[in-house]
């Protein structure tokens, strides 16, 4: 499970418009990029799906149910927020269990699924530390387990491996293809890096000014753009 469909999808901020009419289905089990240069509108689609931002018009659908106006925790879709987001004051460990905690799961259920999560993540021997003592890959892996442990339908990343030096974020790439293979959830993921979305992704959805300029595989976007603001952004030969 895990599909989720956008119909005539709509945001307006006061008077400006910013996302204008998006229909997107997301399939099951993959994992789709929305790539655009900044301010295109790429977190506000991400933050509706999420339901962390309220949808002006059209609808939202995950799993066939019309989610567009559940509150998140209603969605059970996770989001994997940037590595700062973390409690400084909670160990690792405390760290990925904490939602199920506040959720009233029993300490066992708890301690099994964040141990689970951390062997995922290969994250075993850290889960006492701190986030402070961890590496920014490292503390990145403890925000993508924070949404693991939850075991959602699907995964929400907004730019996760932004703010990690660049060798770091080559090897975050590799991470998230191995854990997107383990999970084999959807997974959707925002970012402003072509280069991120053409190694990682099932299908990139290419946005400019809150509209979708076109959806494909990476070698259907380089192959075939549909436009030259397609073909510049992906940087194939039109
Ligand atoms: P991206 O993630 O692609 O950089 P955003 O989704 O953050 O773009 O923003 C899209 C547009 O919406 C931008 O013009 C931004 O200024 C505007 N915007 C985002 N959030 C708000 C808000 N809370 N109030 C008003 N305008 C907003
Ligand atoms: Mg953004």
């Amino acid at each position: 499970m895990g599909s989720i469909s956008l119909k005539s999808v709509e945001k307006w901020f006061g008077e400006v418009q910013v996302i204008k009419g998006i229909d997107l289905d997301i399939l099951y089990g993959e994992l789709i990029i929305f790539v655009g240069p900044s301010g295109c509108g790429k977190s506000t689609l991400l933050r509706m799906i999420a339901g962390l931002e309220e949808t002006s018009r059209g609808q939202i659908i995950l799993d066939g149910d019309d989610v567009t106006h559940k509150v998140p925790s209603e969605r059970e879709l996770s989001m994997v927020f940037q590595s700062y987001a973390l409690y400084p004051h909670l160990s690792v460990g405390n760290n990925m269990g904490f939602a199920l905690k506040t959720a009233g799961a029993p300490k066992t259920e708890i301690a099994e699924k964040v141990n689970a999560a951390a062997e995922t993540l290969k994250l075993n021997d850290y889960l006492d530390r701190r986030p402070k003592d961890l590496s920014g890959g490292q503390r990145q892996r403890v925000a993508i387990g924070r949404a693991i442990v939850r075991k959602p339908k699907g995964f929400l990343f907004d730019e996760p491996l932004s703010n990690l030096d660049a060798s770091l974020r080559v090897d975050m790439r590799f991470e998230i293809a191995r854990l997107h293979k383990t999970l084999a959830s959807t997974m959707v993921y925002v970012t402003h890096d072509q280069v991120e979305a053409m190694t990682l992704a099932d299908r990139i959805v290419v946005l400019k000014d809150g509209l979708i300029m076109q959806v494909g595989s990476p070698r259907e976007l380089y192959e075939h753009p549909d436009n030259v603001f397609v073909a510049q952004f992906i940087g194939s030969p039109k």
